[in-house]
């Protein structure tokens, strides 16, 4: 199993839990928190919540647990991802 895709819902709190934990795929802004477009297949900064671009290469392989535990982690609950 690996993570395929990964998303913000609406209502980040910019608290920066997720990027403290996973910095490679996560980066709070002043408004939400983006996934990094260095780790989408379609190199967009944003919260994919739109897009819905796949995670590229091995990211979600190599960083499984790091992507799991920012999920876990975050105190509202909008860090969203699918598994394959
Ligand atoms: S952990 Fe959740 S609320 Fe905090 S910055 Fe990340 S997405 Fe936003």
């Amino acid at each position: 199993m690996a993570i395929t895709k990964v998303w913000i819902e609406e209502g980040c709190i910019v608290c920066n839990a997720c990027e403290a934990e996973c910095p490679e795929v996560f980066k709070v802004t002043d408004t939400s928190c983006n996934v990094n477009g260095s780790v989408r297949e379609d190199g967009v900064d944003n919260e994919n919540r739109d897009e819905q671009s796949p995670l590229s290469g091995s990211t979600g392989t190599d960083l499984e647990a790091a992507i799991e535990a920012a999920a876990a982690g975050c105190p509202v609950e909008v860090i969203k991802f699918e598994k394959a």
